[in-house]
């Protein structure tokens, strides 16, 4: 095989094992060497509507075997596969499929409505009608420095960047991931993350595909259908972010449900609240909490087994094979306790923003260090504590508030379901702290309020509390801060 990249691993595992069950959907199991098959006839035939090396080759859908096909198709000619988020509206998908420059955007039937409402001027080819071709599907060599995928960042800050991931930044990651947790060829992965968000992909589904264990896709996610599928399937591992493992506790089921096949909670996007920890400790399950990022592949600090408890709040160490240090705005290395921003560096930092020369300069500079833009701490052990973005800091009365500890201080309590604290202007403060809870039953803002009154210092509560249905979400559930900038003068509680 000339192909080194991650299009031939499917094939590499036919090779070895092709009865072995890949992935499971909907019931049915689909085998490695059927992956690898298909895979192979989807690149000739992708080859035959012009994609050749480097061309983009957008995708829109869910998790679903075709998902995969697409990747290890693209992959096998040395195209660069753009997973497209399938919860954007059609002029942020438009925006994406032109700004990669998409050769042809393959599309899931389930995404037809989505489709229809686009205007960009790339060929779009429904996935389950790529037309066939005569002849034998070549073996491209494929080096692992070329770039394997764009992956646009979440979009949380502003509009999202393609960060270019190569071939060898995704396997090295997968190395660090498999290095910290133990997938086994035996592995039920449950992935009902959306896999075209770099954690679900990256994190999860090719780190199992590298070990030869299968992954169960689901289109979605729901907390009982979670627990069902748990079951039904003896899944051993479960990747997904804090809000999704928060909505499986609150089943009335999370008790009782068959949980005793599950050896890893794989969490990550953001810290996992400490009552949620100490809520799946209880049912004998510890988190595996890591922070990445879309540029960084996305692993960079990893919380083992070992210390999940012992230092709940932190997102832990440097990966094996990365490094990151806590950068003070000079330069230095900020001091245990000192707050400065994450820089990381090693083989899984992007090659760089597709077509955006002044930002990939300004996020990888000229010593190799990824710029994260996210603050933090460290202890005195070098565990790493991320305080939050630095474009979220909240500076009042000349005091930085970090939302993120303020947000965790509200989720302690018990009638708050989900929080976010933002600052908006202030006349005599500058900014002000604003709370917006999604309420799980009767509270007020002033009991709310009285109940962060020594639990953190006075200037860093919150001047107001606006209570709402629901917080405003990137598909990858982190929340949209900016949205909730804008004033609400109707809602606002004193
Ligand atoms: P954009 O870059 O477009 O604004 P984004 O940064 O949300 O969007 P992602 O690459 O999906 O896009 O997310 C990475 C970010 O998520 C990190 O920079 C960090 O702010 C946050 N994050 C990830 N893991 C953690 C964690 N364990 N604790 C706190 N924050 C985290
Ligand atoms: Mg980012």
């Amino acid at each position: 095989m000339r192909n080194q990249g991650v299009g031939s691993w499917a094939a590499r595992r036919a090779r070895m094992a092709p009865d072995r069950v890949a992935l499971i959907h909907e019931g049915r199991s689909h085998t490695y060497g059927e992956v690898a098959a298909r895979a192979g006839t989807l690149a000739h035939r992708l080859a035959g509507l012009g994609v050749r090396r480097g061309d983009r080759v957008a995708h829109l859908g869910p998790n679903h075997p075709a998902f995969l096909d697409a990747l290890f198709a693209t992959g096998l000619l040395g195209a660069v596969f753009v997973p497209l988020n399938t919860r954007l509206a059609a002029p942020e998908l438009d925006y994406i499929i032109d700004d990669c420059g998409a050769r042809l955007l393959l599309w899931s039937p389930a995404c037809a409505a989505t489709v229809a409402g686009l205007r960009t001027g790339a060929r779009a080819v429904p996935l389950d009608d790529v037309p066939g071709v005569a002849g034998e599907p070549a073996d491209v060599d494929v080096t692992d420095a070329e770039t394997c995928m764009i992956m646009y960042t979440s979009g949380t800050t502003g509009r999202p960047k393609g960060a270019m991931l190569t071939h060898a930044n995704i396997a090295w990651n997968c190395v660090n991931l498999l290095i910290d947790v133990d997938l086994s060829g035996d592995e039920v992965t449950l992935v009902s993350a959306p896999m075209f968000h770099v954690a679900a992909l990256n994190q999860t589904v090719l780190p199992t595909f590298l070990k030869g264990g299968a992954c169960v896709l689901t289109g979605g996610f729901d907390a009982e259908a979670t627990l069902d599928l748990i079951a039904a399937h003896r899944v051993t591992c479960l990747f997904g972010v804090p809000a999704m493992f928060a909505a499986i506790a609150r089943s009335p089921r999370f008790g009782t449900a068959d949980l005793s096949s599950v050896r890893s909670l794989l969490c990550g996007g953001a810290p996992v609240p400490e009552p949620l920890i100490a809520t799946y400790q209880r049912r004998g399950l510890t988190f595996l909490q890591g922070y990445g990022m879309t540029e960084c592949s996305p692993g960079a600090l990893f919380l083992r087994a070992p210390e999940s408890v012992r230092k709940a709040g932190s997102a832990g160490t440097p990966v094996f094979f990365g490094d990151v240090r806590v950068s003070t705005p000079g330069g230095g290395d900020a001091a245990p306790g000192e707050t400065g921003e994450i820089l990381v560096r090693g083989p899984t930092v992007m090659a760089g923003y597709w077509g955006l020369p002044d930002e990939t300069r300004a996020a990888l500079g000229d010593d190799g260090w990824l710029r994260t833009g996210d603050l933090a701490v460290t202890d005195t052990e070098g565990f790493v504590y991320v305080r939050d973005r630095v474009k979220d800091m909240i500076i009042s009365g000349g005091e930085n508030i970090y939302p993120a500890e303020v947000e965790a201080a509200l989720l302690a309590h018990p009638a708050v379901a989900e929080c976010a604290v933002v600052g908006v202007p202030d006349a005599r403060w500058g900014e002000v702290g604003r709370a917006f809870v999604v309420s799980a039953s009767a509270v007020d803002a002033a009991e709310l309020l009285a109940f962060l009154d020594g639990r953190i210092a006075r200037y860093k509560i919150p001047k107001s509390v606006v209570f709402t249905e629901a917080l405003p979400r990137t598909a990858s559930g982190k929340v949209v801060k900016a949205r909730l900038r804008a004033p609400v003068p109707d809602r606002r509680t004193p």
